[in-house]
């Protein structure tokens, strides 16, 4: 963490978040020299950097690349957390970029002049316009049981081989349990599925992993308990309820595969409306303002916390000319925005 130290900047943007769309956006702004300042809590791509190791990309590599910077991977397979990160850090050196890394915001206020003030550990910075692309995984969704911070649970996925030849129980029935399911069970872990659905849905679950999983279930590979509840969790078993009766398997290790939660404080801080079962921010899709003027989201933080899941990186592209036309009435150069949405048809936000 940088040494604190108390400045006060003045400047046109401040962007806060640097994943990827929160870069894109910052390429643009720097080539058409607006004076912006890009805030970011960890380092760069923070949300990619916990991905389990090795997870590669449900999205083709022209999907997820940005800025215009080609990610060529071998074969043109889809690229690993691994691929990605570097990627990214390449874009940043190729255009150099200026992030403030380790640099959360902790208080935002839209002021009586309209500009908005943010205060982070290192100093406050007064803009005219402000870019939440903060996405919208900051913490996982919690099951609020008995148990749950014990250290042998745990709700990030982090490498398989950790549980070769112990009892895992993962918890969950979409892509992140079905997915860590599979690799640990590969790398010789002994593996139960705990779903509080009845089967795994064939829409939420890709299509390539569906069959894997299906057959390994019904060669009783991998153990899986349809329509169960997580109780409780102890040093040695988690308690299920199944239906009206209670379960309680041996565990070694747990995985909440649950999903995860977006933090709306930036939001609040600012007044911006939050609606839906999502707690969206309200935006105007034309140009991602929110109803606070000059007050702005890129990617997908404009969906909230997502529960069917309808904005990826790859159809977020097009909100950085939206926001950039809306700060600067001007249109980025095409060569520095992906166009995949538009080219593959992606539905847009
Ligand atoms: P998710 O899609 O939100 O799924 C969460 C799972 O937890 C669901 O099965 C849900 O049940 C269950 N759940 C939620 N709350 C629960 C509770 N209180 N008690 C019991 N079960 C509960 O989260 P995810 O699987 O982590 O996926 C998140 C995003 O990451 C998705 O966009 C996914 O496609 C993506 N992802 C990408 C990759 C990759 O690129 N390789 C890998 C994994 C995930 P219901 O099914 O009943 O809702």
């Amino acid at each position: 963490m940088p040494a604190a130290r108390d400045s006060h900047t003045t400047t046109d943007t401040v962007i806060v978040g640097a994943g990827p769309i929160g870069l894109e956006l910052a390429v643009s702004l720097k080539h058409l020299g607006v004076d912006y300042i890009h805030l970011e809590a960890g380092n760069i791509a923070h949300t990619v950097s916990w991905y389990p190791k090795r997870t590669r990309y449900f999205s083709s590599p022209a999907r997820i690349a940005i800025a215009g910077v080609p990610l060529i991977t071998d074969n043109g397979e889809k690229a690993t957390r691994e691929q990605y990160l570097a990627y990214l850090r390449g874009v940043v050196e190729q255009f150099d970029l200026d992030v403030c890394c380790y640099e959360p915001v902790q208080q935002l206020e839209r002021q009586t002049n309209d500009r908005f003030l943010l205060t982070t550990p290192r100093g406050s910075y007064d803009a005219s316009h402000v870019v939440l692309a903060i996405g919208d995984m900051h913490a996982p969704r919690r099951l609020d049981i008995p148990g749950e911070d014990l250290p042998h649970v745990s709700h990030y996925f982090d490498e398989p081989h950790q549980y070769f030849r112990q009892k895992l129980l993962i918890v969950g029935g979409k892509n992140s349990a079905v997915e860590a399911a599979l690799r640990c069970h590969h790398a010789g872990a002994d593996v139960t599925i705990s779903y509080r659905g009845r089967r795994f849905d064939p829409k939420s679950v890709k299509y390539w992993l569906l069959p894997e999983i299906e057959a390994l279930i019904e060669h009783k590979q991998i153990h899986f308990i349809p329509e169960s509840e997580v109780e409780s969790i102890t040093e040695e078993r988690v308690c299920l309820r199944v239906g009206d009766k209670p379960f309680c398997p041996p565990a070694d290790f747990v995985l909440l595969m649950t999903g995860y939660v977006q933090d709306p404080t930036l939001f609040r801080m600012a007044g911006v409306t939050l609606h839906g079962e999502n707690h969206a921010p309200l935006v105007d899709e034309r140009t991602m303002m929110t109803d606070v003027p000059n007050f702005f989201v890129a990617g997908t933080a404009a969906a909230g916390t997502q529960h069917k899941f309808r904005l990826f990186i790859e159809n977020c592209h097009p909100h950085v000319r939206k926001i950039v036309r809306a700060i600067t009435g001007q249109t980025p150069p095409a060569e520095l925005v992906n166009t995949a949405a538009e080219t593959f048809g992606l539905a847009e936000s």
